[in-house]
């Protein structure tokens, strides 16, 4: 994949974009750039591991849904983040041609990507990047949410029919159970390939299921300014 030409796409539908060498390139150019303000945050594997929960809250007030205060629940949370001036989030799959589709599961997340904040930032991992917009909706659907439905230990078809096995290698790999690690185990499962995940999507009817709706952007929405910022090498699901 030629980052440059998703760069170049990405581009034309209205959107800046910086391709970061690492995690920490990234997360510095965040912290300069976003300052003095409020940041919301829409569920992210990637957001988490680059740790901006903390790094922002250095000079912002940080609202993160999957981590209230005490006294708020994820509800009042994600309801304060659609209020902020900036909203952060990854995608589950970008195109060559620079759609970007994501799945939800409470609708926050999409939410905050379309309307209400001054400024959108994505932060996505090259591995995510790539391909139709046909094979970036299989990507997420059968790759992103299966792996997703793993790392929340979510009794879902797609998590069950192998959580035994991944479960297993995990234990032999890392000498512990995933529920002692849940970073070992979220970067685990990041680094399987499509063969090794051995899943997919069975558009479960399960209490947990975590997919209710797809959204692609097929170009920037013209209601705020709108950054990608693309990290060399794998980051999320
Ligand atoms: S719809 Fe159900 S089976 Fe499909 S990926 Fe989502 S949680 Fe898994």
């Amino acid at each position: 994949m030629n980052l440059d030409t998703v760069k170049s796409n990405l581009e034309k539908k209205g959107y800046t974009v910086f391709i970061f060498d690492t995690e920490q390139d990234a997360v510095s150019y965040l912290k300069s750039t976003i300052s003095g303000t409020d940041v919301g945050f829409g569920g992210s594997q990637t957001l988490t591991d680059l740790d901006l929960r903390h790094v922002l809250a250095e000079n912002n007030k940080v609202i993160v849904p999957d981590f209230p205060e005490e006294g708020e629940s994820f509800r009042s949370t994600a309801d304060k983040c659609l209020d902020t001036e900036v909203f952060l989030l990854s995608a589950n799959a970008v195109t060559e041609a620079g759609e970007i589709v994501n799945i939800d599961g409470t609708g926050n997340r999409l939410a905050g990507s379309l309307y209400g904040h001054k400024r959108v930032i994505y932060v996505i991992g090259e591995n995510k990047i790539g391909g139709t917009l046909e094979e970036a909706i299989r990507r997420a659907r059968n790759i992103a949410a299966p792996k997703n439905a793993l790392g929340l230990y979510r009794r879902t078809p797609c998590a069950m029919a192998v959580v035994e096995e991944l479960s297993r290698r995990f234990r032999e790999q890392y000498q512990k159970d995933p529920e002692e690690d849940q970073l070992a185990w979220q970067d685990f499962l990041r680094d399987l390939s499509e063969e090794e995940l051995n899943t997919h999507c069975y558009d479960c009817k399960s209490p947990g299921r975590i997919c209710a709706s797809l959204l692609v952007h097929w170009q920037k929405p013209s209601s705020a300014k709108a950054e990608v910022i693309i990290l060399k090498g794998k980051a999320g699901f």
